[in-house]
């Protein structure tokens, strides 16, 4: 290994020497590396973009479940609905879950996770003006479009029970998204950092100072430091390694709903000011809280396949010609379980996996005006509807999967918006079953750097602490400073 650059100090140069020496000595076949990221969503990537720019010389390699960015692509569509594939496209592979995203990048921390709680709200926003640093270098394809937070819709909201939250957000759109996100990791890979496909990572042993990482594939590769970046989607290989290693995991909440659609210019009010409104609402029946987030302009409804389960999400494009009529959005239900019950991301699961029983292995979509008289929505009734669906899924009936504190919520919900945007409410609005997300596991750290056990740091979604694009890179940015210093 040759000598390190000037934020690696010669302790760790000397250190990593030793021990490389003695890699080649006892593990002569294995790729060894100083440090192994586990994902290559945007946490991953900007760790490692950021150990190499300020350490040319460390040894860095990403390995992802997914493939290369450029070979992902979902069959899934208007046409033909989810097809199973063994590797979901749409959340793995490089980029992340965020590759076909929206790519609607928050300016702050009043949502998309706690690391402002984490750090202290200064600190988590100068590594999120960092992150948005590096991709405005990155993004090729014209300057995003950055909306400010409205005071007249905040105003709206209040007096109709509801709470939009506002914060700045850059607008880049999937495909300024995507060629952002091709750029960096191109860039990354010039910097020297190794990306391997299709490596999912199985387990992770202790050996000597450093860690053995094995993979399905019979593949294993030896680190120094492990950094953990396997986004929501590695929530299962979290939980494994925090029992492997005596790790405690606190339950976090779920959020279980549906992904809504109607005419998109039911919302171009909002979505002209401020792009994403995202609004709260607390039930009326249950005082529950329901959130509207993840809005999508002129967008797409698509499936998730979750290991096997499938999920409604949205996404939309930023250029005219590929935008749809239809907006979309999450409506999901927040539930906090209490003792005894333990294992909410399973019974998240099995919700989703009730939906794809009853749809014949794929998403249900519903008619609002079918759900609220109590029948099922037929193909005679979704291909009379005014809003065409952007999703192929099967036509059905909601109220048989989700449990009726959950309905309800989501019911109520929509009535309470359909005061600020009127017409959300209509017999047309189309509900896909099931959208929900899972923050159930949350490690907990053995110190700030959010290191799990010594060498092992854990960031973005799959740390329970993220929940987007910008807190995710931020945390990676801040993990690989903890690293190098
Ligand atoms: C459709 C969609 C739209 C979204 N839109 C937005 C948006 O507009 N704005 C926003 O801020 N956020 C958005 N999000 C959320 C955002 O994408 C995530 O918060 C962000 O990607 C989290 O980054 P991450 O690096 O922590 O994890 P991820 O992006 O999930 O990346 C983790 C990677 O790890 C890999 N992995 C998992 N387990 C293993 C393993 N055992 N071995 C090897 N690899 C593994 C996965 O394949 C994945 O590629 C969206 C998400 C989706 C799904």
């Amino acid at each position: 290994m040759k000598a390190v650059g000037a934020a690696f100090s010669i302790e760790n140069a000397a250190h990593f020497m030793r021990k490389f020496i003695l890699g080649m000595i006892y593990m002569p076949d294995i790729k060894k590396y100083d440090v192994a990221i586990i994902g290559g969503g945007i946490g991953g990537l900007m760790a490692a973009y950021r150990l190499k720019q300020n350490s040319p010389d460390i040894k860095i390699v990403i390995t992802e479940r997914g493939n290369s960015l450029e070979k992902r692509h979902c069959p899934a569509g208007r046409e033909n609905g989810c097809v199973h594939c063994k590797t979901c496209s749409i959340t793995s592979g490089y980029a992340g879950a965020g590759a076909f995203s929206d790519g609607k990048f928050n300016l702050g921390t009043a949502y998309g996770g706690t690391l402002g709680e984490e750090l202290g709200d200064a600190k988590a926003n100068k590594y999120i003006d960092e992150v948005d640093k590096i991709l405005v270098k990155y993004c090729t394809s014209g300057v995003p479009q950055v909306y400010k937070s409205n005071d007249e819709l905040k105003l709206k909201c209040i007096q109709n029970n509801l709470r939009l939250l506002d914060m700045n957000v850059k607008h880049l759109g999937t495909d300024k998204n995507y060629v952002t996100m091709q750029n960096l990791i191109r860039a990354i890979s010039e910097q020297g950092v190794d990306l391997l496909a299709f490596y999912d990572c199985q387990s992770v042993e202790k050996h000597d100072s450093g860690y053995i990482l094995n993979y399905t594939n019979g593949e294993k590769i030896y680190a120094e430091k492990i950094i953990i970046a396997t986004g929501r989607g590695g929530a299962n290989f979290v939980a494994d390694f925090c029992r492997s290693f005596g790790v405690k995991m606190h339950s976090n909440h779920i959020d279980i709903g549906v992904r809504v659609e109607m005419k998109d210019i039911i919302w171009k009010e909002f979505s002209d000011k401020i792009y994403e409104p995202k609004i709260l609402y607390k039930t009326k029946t249950f005082e529950d809280r329901c959130r509207m987030f993840c809005f999508n302009k002129g967008g797409l409804v698509s499936a998730e396949n979750n290991h096997g389960i499938i999920t409604a999400n949205g996404h939309s494009y930023a250029e005219d010609e590929k935008r749809t009529e239809n907006c979309n959005f999450a409506i999901l239900s927040s539930i906090r379980f209490t003792e005894p019950f333990n294992q909410p991301t399973e019974y998240a699961e099995s919700i989703s996996r009730l939906a794809n029983m009853i749809g014949n292995g794929n998403v249900i979509v519903q008619r609002f005006g079918d759900l609220v008289r109590g029948r099922r929505t037929n193909e005679h009734r979704l291909g009379q509807n005014t809003v065409e669906p952007t999703l192929k899924a099967t036509a059905g009936d909601i109220s048989l999967v989700l449990p009726h504190r959950i309905l309800t919520n989501i019911i109520e919900t929509i009535y309470a918006l359909d005061k600020v945007a009127p017409g959300t409410a209509n017999d047309d609005t189309l509900l896909y079953g099931c959208e929900s997300k899972y923050y159930s596991i949350r490690p907990e750290f053995m110190n700030d750097k959010f290191e799990l056990v010594d060498g092992v740091y854990i960031i973005g979604d799959g740390s329970g602490i993220c929940r987007g694009l910008s807190q995710s890179g931020a945390m990676g940015i801040y993990v690989a400073d903890c690293i190098l210093n």
